[in-house]
């Protein structure tokens, strides 16, 4: 009986040690890795068949009237485009992520937009610019801020995400680590375009010298962000930009900053926001708008409303948001005279506009 009792109760030493080592193991070594299994093993919800896809092209912009016809049908085709390349993914049941990162990438790489190629200029005359990319499943992201050199800064956003225990890297690191994952590096010069450096020379002969300088709210203008909500219940949101015209050297907006610019969580909503990026850092506005839908159970629409037009209006902070929920309800809101936007249904609604 004795020898059996230590037996038994040296096995079970060694199995609270072999679990106790386990616990460890993925405690210290992996926390992250750990956190995405537990997402990854829950039951996908399902999403009865539907799925919904929202985009910008950034707030502030022309007012009505100022820009020509053709000019307008050229942001409009642009975001019909971008529409139709995540809609096809969503339709063919790919996941949010995959689509929000698709469209954006094609945004980036449109001169008409402030992200990737035609982004804004800072005081320097260069463009630095910020993204950022948020999983509603898991709760990861990843984010750059002040890259000079990735030609789709999105998707080194979510090469931060998945390929590090980081949310955000910034300047020469994310250049560095963006090329490391094979990335296409760019020349600073392929991002500027003759407008933005028209724009740029405006502002310059503006500026005092010595003083940083708000830029016109047309020069603000042409973030790009997008949200979608896949056949699984799956929320993702995704942000992209070049900031503001003259803005500091090292300065860094809220697109890139996870709750400011950008966030997604499958139980509430997935938000990409546009504006004056201090506003949006110091509101915390896409968290906010996660919180009020959360804790008081408001709807999206009401909640994007609440922020934009009430909390942001009274600071005369300018911008716009998008926004969809867990059953593919959207928010569009912008207290600007614009904000290029769309949005598609598994319904077979869609839209495209501007003001
Ligand atoms: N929010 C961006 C920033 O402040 C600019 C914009 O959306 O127009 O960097």
């Amino acid at each position: 009986m004795k020898s059996k009792g230590i037996h038994c109760s040296s096995f079970l030493k060694i199995n609270r040690m072999f679990f106790a080592s386990l616990l460890w193991f993925f405690l210290a070594g992996f926390p992250l890795s750990a956190q995405v299994k537990q997402a990854l093993e829950e039951p996908a919800k399902g999403n009865s068949g539907r799925w919904t896809l929202v985009i910008h092209g950034g707030a502030g912009g022309p007012a009505r009237g100022t820009m020509t016809n053709e000019r307008e049908k050229d942001y409009l085709d642009k975001l019909n485009e971008a529409l139709q390349l995540g809609s096809k993914i969503l339709a063919n049941g790919g996941n949010s992520l995959d689509a929000v990162e698709t469209v954006v990438n094609f945004l980036e790489d449109c001169p008409l937009f402030n992200a990737g190629r035609g982004a804004v200029l800072n005081e320097n005359g260069k463009a630095e610019l910020d993204a950022a990319i948020m999983d509603g499943r898991t709760g990861m992201a990843g984010a750059v801020a002040g890259v000079t050199t990735i030609k789709n800064p999105v998707t080194a956003a979510r090469a931060v995400m998945e390929k590090t225990s980081h949310v955000m890297l910034v300047g020469k690191g994310a250049e560095e680590f963006a090329e490391n994952q094979g990335l296409q590096p760019v020349d600073p010069s392929y991002f500027i375009t003759p407008e933005r450096l028209d724009s740029w020379e405006k502002w310059k002969a503006k500026a005092t010298p010595g003083k940083n300088s708000t830029p016109a709210e047309k020069e603000k203008s042409g973030t790009v962000g997008a949200v979608a909500l896949d056949l699984k219940g799956n929320l993702a949101a995704a942000t992209s930009t070049g900031g503001m015209t003259g803005k500091m050297v090292g300065r860094v907006g809220d697109s890139p900053i996870i709750g400011a610019g950008t966030y997604a969580k499958n139980n509430t909503c997935a938000v990409s926001a546009t504006g004056h990026g201090e506003y949006f850092i110091r509101n915390v506005v896409a968290y906010d708008l996660s919180a009020l839908m959360e804790y008081l159970g408001m709807p999206v629409a009401e909640a994007g409303k609440r922020i934009i037009m009430e909390k942001l209006g009274q600071q005369k902070a300018a911008g716009g948001l998008i926004a969809v929920d867990k059953d593919g309800n959207i928010a569009m809101p912008f207290n600007t005279n614009a904000m290029f936007r769309g949005f598609a249904k598994s319904t077979g609604e869609h839209e495209a506009a501007i003001y």
